[in-house]
């Protein structure tokens, strides 16, 4: 196992502080970047880069968000402890991390099986529980768990889909980048068993939701 030393968490805080630069306020956000070892989440020849406001390449083609695309996603999702949250594109597992750390129920998917594989492995390691790792397709969510106090969608999605809008509570929030090349982060509040609020929040940059291969 690779290390966590004070000069990674000296980087840290520095990190932390960029993101809130940027203008993230909430404080768990802030403390889960300044306390969740991201240079472990990313391949070994990245490691020098890792407390850098930048996505990196993952095992898959797939890629660990960036920090300040990570915060935001998290303060709009307002999530407080005790919240049961799904999370599609678990990844490197550092969302899912930040997500434990402010006291969320994770449950995630991933539809990469060696990224589902590795990163349930490794979060166990560094104590990390979230609820619930699954392989499958996001696209489908998780019925048998349902409904979510939160959903966060951490790829790019063509559309919203249907059965994602179907298990979030009343009351309840899902975050969603979407579009095809830029996507564009979208808030959706549930209101009623038939009404959602949309906001729509600046461009961001995702690897794409992709359909089923299985
Ligand atoms: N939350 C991750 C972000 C990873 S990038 C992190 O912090 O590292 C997006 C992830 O979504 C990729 O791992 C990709 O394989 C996954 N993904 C893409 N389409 C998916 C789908 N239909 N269902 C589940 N996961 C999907």
């Amino acid at each position: 196992m690779r290390k966590d030393t004070l000069k990674h968490q000296g980087k840290r805080q520095q990190l932390a502080a960029v993101v809130a630069g940027k203008g993230i306020t909430d404080e768990k956000v802030l403390d889960a970047i300044k306390k969740i070892p991201r240079h472990l989440f990313m391949d070994s020849s990245f490691e020098d880069h890792a407390y850098q406001d930048k996505a990196f390449p993952i095992a898959a083609d797939q890629t660990i968000s960036q920090p300040y695309t990570v915060a935001f996603q998290s303060e709009v999702l307002q999530v407080f402890k005790g919240a049961t949250v799904l999370e599609i594109g678990t990844g490197s597992g550092y969302q899912t991390a930040v997500l434990c750390e402010m006291g969320a129920k994770v449950y995630s998917i991933e539809r990469q099986q060696e990224l589902f594989k590795k990163t349930r492995l490794f979060l166990g390691k560094i104590g990390y529980r979230p609820k619930y790792l699954a392989f499958g397709d996001g696209y489908k969510g998780l019925p048998e768990y349902a409904p979510f106090d939160r959903i966060i969608v951490t790829a790019g999605a063509p559309f919203v889909p249907k059965a994602l809008l179907s298990q979030l509570k009343v009351g309840g929030r899902m975050v969603i980048p979407v579009g095809k090349n830029e996507q564009i982060m979208t808030l959706l509040e549930r209101r009623s068993e038939t009404e959602f609020e949309k906001t729509e929040f600046g461009q961001f940059r995702f690897v794409p939701l992709l359909e089923d291969k299985n």
